[in-house]
């Protein structure tokens, strides 16, 4: 693969052996739909290691053996694209970028990022926003962007918005991050500017350690997309830019309660349909209803019909990403057995005592929060959702076995 940025614009050109269906760090086949994009209001000076790892979300799935890029990289970059992913990077000059001072939050809107920002009420945001590219048309109008870039507007914190072409390079599934860590290309290369040390983002318990995210299903203490000693944790520190999980400890159930207590909670939005409010009708609408209906305690309030493709998949017998919280739900919204989930409480013996863990923090997470930021977060995880006992973490390190 060569890369060249003008302008906030990368083009990359295959090499021989690289290839338009390839794999993202989840496994997921993504098929290339075109080799250029941009990211609009970005330095054009910023460290070359910048433009690497934001290039490298981009381009990782299509490439295969060396990446050429069109300024140097430091020695530790390079090492960090061979060691992660056993390709040949260069060229090779740059000192390694210093690790700032600053940690943001990548800011979606969304319940997880809103409960991420709750931890640090001081973290500028940065919010990425999709917008079509020139040369792709945009069969997903229906995508919201400009609402959520205006909620987030209103949030009175400091506010960068990012927008960017990114997603329409992929052309299968659909418009999407080729890698998960795109969405912080913007971000990363703002990160001179913004003096980023870190960069906070609202991955949860399911997508950490559960496998959710990647559909693994199973405990993964070595996430390679999360885990600091991972491929892209290494990257990303190698940049002088953490990962930080401030709510990787805990489930989506937690974070629901925290974004629904945050002096954030008018702007939570994680329908990107509905432009007045949440469309209540998607997959994902529901998914969240059922979480949000278990927090508060009350009746399934849902239009979707019983017999909708969009609940299918919760109604089959496990396993299945997110299933942790069908199980938190079926246990305790109340009159659960007269809704379309009557049927999937057979797949399960979920009880308030045996889901109790989900509500709790998992000790290892904020291990992995880099210092500076860490006392934070455990101080807050203390005092507003408690510790996991070790019999509850077992829950979490016996899950999918
Ligand atoms: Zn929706």
């Amino acid at each position: 693969m060569r890369v060249s940025w003008s302008d906030g614009r990368l083009t990359f050109r295959l090499d021989p052996e690289d290839e338009i269906t390839g794999r993202a760090a989840d496994e997921h086949p993504v098929k290339l739909a075109t080799n250029t994009c941009t990211i609009a209001g970005v330095p054009g000076d910023a460290h070359p290691d910048l433009f690497a790892v934001a290039t490298w979300s981009i381009v990782a799935p299509w490439t295969r053996r060396r990446i050429t890029f069109d300024r140097a990289v430091s020695a530790e970059l390079a090492e960090a694209l061979h060691d992660g992913w056993g390709i040949d990077a260069g060229p090779v000059a740059a000192e390694p970028r210093r690790t700032g001072r600053t940690l943001a939050i990548s800011y979606s809107g969304g319940a997880d990022s809103v409960a991420a920002a709750a931890i640090y009420p001081d973290a500028p945001f940065v919010h990425f926003r999709r917008v079509s590219h020139p040369r792709v048309p945009n069969r997903w109008p229906h995508y919201r962007s400009d609402v959520l870039a205006k909620l987030a507007a209103r949030t009175g914190r400091e506010l960068t918005t990012v927008a960017s072409d990114l997603e329409f390079t992929l052309a299968e599934p659909r418009p999407g991050y080729p890698e998960h860590h795109a969405v912080a290309a913007g971000a990363l290369l703002l990160a001179d500017r913004l003096d980023l040390g870190g960069l906070a983002f609202g991955y949860e318990l399911g997508s950490r350690w559960l496998g959710g995210d990647r559909y693994l299903l199973r405990y993964t203490p070595d996430n390679p997309m999360w885990a600091p000693h991972g491929a892209w944790g290494r990257l990303f520190a190698a940049a002088g830019v953490h990962i930080v999980l401030p709510v990787g400890g805990v489930s989506e159930a937690v974070t629901m309660r925290l974004a629904l207590n945050s002096e954030l909670k008018e702007h939570v939005r994680w329908c990107l349909i509905g432009t007045d409010g949440p469309c209540r009708n998607c997959a994902k609408c529901l998914y969240k209803e059922i979480i949000q209906a278990a927090v508060e305690r009350r009746p399934l309030d849902t239009p979707v019909p019983a017999t909708s493709a969009k609940a299918r998949k919760w109604l089959r017998p496990p396993p299945y990403g997110g299933q942790e919280m069908i199980e938190y739900g079926l246990a305790r919204i109340p009159g659960i057995e007269h809704t379309m989930f009557a049927g999937a409480l057979e797949h399960f013996e979920a009880t308030e005592e045996s889901t109790g863990w989900l509500d709790h923090c998992y000790p290892p997470a904020l291990d992995e929060i880099p210092e500076p930021w860490r006392a934070r977060t455990a101080d807050f995880m203390t005092a507003h959702v408690g510790l996991m006992t070790e019999a509850e973490s077992r829950r979490v390190e016996s899950w999918g076995a």
